[in-house]
């Protein structure tokens, strides 16, 4: 078997063109029946690397998994693309599995997903030696180690495979990287000569950003709103959170669930299910929730509270964009969280040992969210990935810390500390140095010490960033045992009283047009140059609506990716829509037609210059009119934006843009009817403030989220009308 086999193989089966990296070398292992070790991270593309030598080679793959309901996802995916799969598990009924076992005998299947209690049991082992089968792949194999932090006791009878099958290739993914765990997955199956292939944890799509936690629930919502329909997980430490969360995001106008252990069953796998399937798109959870999904488009992951530790952070936030398209992760930090923590770990029953190891991992978390420095970086090199460059996308890249001598700053704050008797606490010390009127100040006569108000050249949250540096250089600490107020150290003594220099850094200024979605190289564009934002919004409900029908989720027909490459690229005909990326043959056979005949209506419609010609289309109103017409029409009939989209079959937002695109056009309407007239007052009234050409996100800000996007556009549009601008 050769390499050629299994490229051609990868554009058939799941029309992609190329391998990711090491793919290709992990198959051309397995076609030299090596044994292999693959380590991941989450969406690097494990599941290629057994599924092209499951459809290449002779026989059937056995995969192990753990998660029924990802064996289920997996399996269907794999149908969808026309390939025989199937799974065995001990939630499957006796009829169904005894369907699967007679499709395995008569060698009907190329792959087979089974639970590993099913595998090891009496029952299952003389079938098991009537196969032929052409590879083992054991998924997350971390779950075989009690090192690792999902250890799986069936996991450990699996060493019977390879005393069983020494000629069948066995393959170890996990997305687990720590030295000890790979060791002992290599120990206990039996493969200690195993090729071990180690992709880079890095996740470039995501963009990395932390910001400190106050006002958090204002901050998501504006972060929402700032997002429309895109998918996303909030997670949070307690179940109340997730549930106060979802109720604010729901009475703020969006659609939001919550997830958490005290839940029913069939209540969580409703979440999940109204998730995977695109009916909700944002769930707050505990950790507990993302396990077992798959779903490829969450565009952001925000953590509400601190992870308790790297992994934990680096494993949820990369449940974002593993469709590769560009996506976000938002951390909050607030120190509450790190003493909620401490507090958990000192009340807890483990060794002294253990709770030293706990603390030790949160300082690195902690250290990952303070430090000015890259955090792809930090992160990185905490897995033991040299990453010696930074990385462009994360907060700390886009706005890079400006240094300057702090010594000033670090004495105020000092002599601010001790007058208060060092009875404050981050905020309160804040709010002293510039010289709030809050009434614990008041109360205490903090406003009568020498240095309040000494310190109102800087902000709030930049007094938080410059404190937060002090801690760190050690000039200040936390007194864990005296309601963690802050305290001065001995070298903080040195600092006010001896003069003792320090250098601190605040952030830049926000340069004005990288505020967000400026994507590094080597990462689509989540709306590349020439994507149609409106044909995609039609290619995502036709898509539902064929989900609908077929009952399947979404991601099984296309993925986003797909439907963005179709808005960008506008395939005409098979031939052209075979080139698009995640389009294979079995899925052009099934869904060909009915996204061509879409795509090919929407292009003669809106008079988009193709190259080839679009084939003439019968049921066009009328040739000429602009796309955004018939939204006008049916307005002006006196539907309403909902009404309209639902008719149309498109967003809500795209009937918007055609209101905008047609008064901006000349068209007249009752505007009143879509934003008030108190809004509209407000914001013209602001716009002097603002240089032209003006900018949505600025003025977006200047009312800190009060306004939406679309009522500054409004507003942009009549003051332009009216030369009022
Ligand atoms: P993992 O199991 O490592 O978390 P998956 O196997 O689920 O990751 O792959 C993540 C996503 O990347 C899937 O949507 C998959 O179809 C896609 N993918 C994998 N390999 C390729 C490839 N060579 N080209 C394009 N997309 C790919
Ligand atoms: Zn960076």
């Amino acid at each position: 078997m050769n390499l050629q086999l299994a490229a051609k193989a990868l554009k058939k089966a799941f029309g992609y063109d190329d391998f990711r990296p090491l793919q290709a070398e992990i198959i051309q292992a397995v076609f030299q029946q090596h044994d292999v070790l693959v380590l991941m991270p989450t969406g690097g593309g494990k599941s290629i690397c057994y599924q092209i030598p499951a459809i290449t080679l002779d026989g059937i793959a056995v995969v192990v998994s753990p998660l029924i309901a990802l064996m289920k996802d997996q399996v269907e995916g794999l149908n969808a693309n026309g390939i025989p799969a199937a799974f065995l598990n001990s939630a499957q009924s006796i009829a169904q599995s005894r369907e699967v076992e007679e499709a395995l005998i008569n060698g009907y299947l190329k792959l087979l997903y089974v639970s590993p209690e099913k595998l090891v049991s009496q029952g299952f082992q003389p079938l098991l030696k009537r196969l032929k089968i052409s590879l083992f792949a054991i998924d997350e194999a971390h779950c075989i180690s009690s090192w690792g932090h999902d250890f799986r006791p069936e996991y450990t009878q699996l060493r019977f495979l390879k005393q069983q099958f020494p000629q069948v290739p066995l393959m170890a993914l996990t997305a687990t990287a720590d030295r000890l765990t790979r060791k002992d997955i290599l120990d206990q199956l039996g493969i200690e000569q195993a090729e071990q292939f180690v992709a880079s944890f890095d996740r470039p799509n995501i963009s990395l950003e932390v910001r400190p936690g106050q006002r958090r629930i204002e901050q998501i919502i504006a972060y929402i709103k700032e997002r429309p329909g895109q998918s996303g997980i909030i997670y949070c430490l307690a179940r109340k959170t997730c549930e106060t969360i979802a109720e604010k995001l729901n009475a703020a106008g969006f659609q939001a669930s919550y997830y958490h252990a005290e839940l029913s069953p069939a209540r969580r796998n409703q979440v999940q299910e109204d998730f995977i399937n695109d009916r909700i798109p944002i769930v707050c959870a505990t950790i507990a929730f993302g396990m077992g999904i798959d779903k490829s488009n969450v565009r952001f992951v925000i953590h509400y509270n601190l992870p308790r530790n790297v992994e934990g952070y680096y494993q949820e936030l990369g449940r974002a964009g593993r469709d590769g398209l560009p996506a976000e992760a938002l951390l909050f930090f607030s120190y509450a969280d790190v003493q909620t923590y401490r507090d958990m770990i000192e009340q807890s029953e483990s060794s002294d040992e253990q709770k030293a190891l706990r603390v030790a991992k949160l300082n690195r978390m902690f250290q990952v969210a303070e430090a000015p420095v890259c955090r792809r970086r930090t992160i990185l090199n905490y897995f033991n990935e040299p990453f010696d460059r930074n990385c462009g996308n994360c907060d700390v890249c886009r706005r890079p810390p400006r240094h300057f001598d702090g010594t000033m700053a670090v004495q105020k704050a000092l002599s601010a500390l001790l007058r208060t008797g060092e009875r404050a606490g981050m905020q309160l010390l804040v709010d002293v140095l510039r010289g709030s009127r809050r009434r614990d100040i008041l109360e205490n006569g903090f406003h009568e010490i020498k240095t309040y108000g000494a310190g109102k050249e800087y902000s709030f949250e930049e007094w938080t960033f410059l404190l937060s540096q002090m801690l760190h250089q050690g000039y200040l600490e936390i007194a864990y045992d005296s309601h963690s107020h802050l305290r001065v150290t001995e070298i903080g003594k040195a600092v006010l009283f001896e003069g003792k220099k320090v250098q601190l850094a605040l952030p830049a200024e926000q340069e004005p047009n990288s505020s967000r979605g400026r994507s590094p190289r080597n990462i689509p564009d989540a709306n590349p140059p020439g994507h149609d934002a409106q044909l995609f919004d039609q290619l995502v409900a036709m898509r539902r609506q064929l989900a609908q029908n077929l009952g399947v989720p979404p991601y099984i027909i296309f993925s986003d990716a797909t439907l963005k490459g179709m808005a960008e690229k506008l395939p005409l005909s098979e031939i052209e829509l075979l080139r698009i990326s995640g389009v294979g043959e079995r899925k052009l056979q099934e869904y060909g037609a009915a996204f061509l005949q879409l795509i090919q209506r929407y292009v003669s419609e809106s008079g988009i210059q193709t190259p080839i010609p679009a084939p003439p289309v019968k049921d066009v109103a009328s040739e000429k009119a602009p796309a955004y017409q018939t939204s006008v029409q049916l307005f002006l009939e006196g539907f309403s934006i909902h009404e309209i989209a639902e008719q149309r079959g498109l967003a809500p937002d795209t009937i918007q843009g055609h209101l905008l695109k047609a008064y901006q056009a000349g068209a007249e309407f009752p505007i009143l009817e879509l934003v008030r007239a108190e809004t509209l007052d407000l914001i013209i009234g602001a716009l002097p403030l603002f240089p032209k050409p003006r900018k949505l996100k600025p003025i977006y800000e200047h009312f800190e989220g009060r306004f939406t996007y679309d009522e500054i556009r409004w507003a942009l549009a009549i003051a332009e009308r009216n030369g009022a601008g």
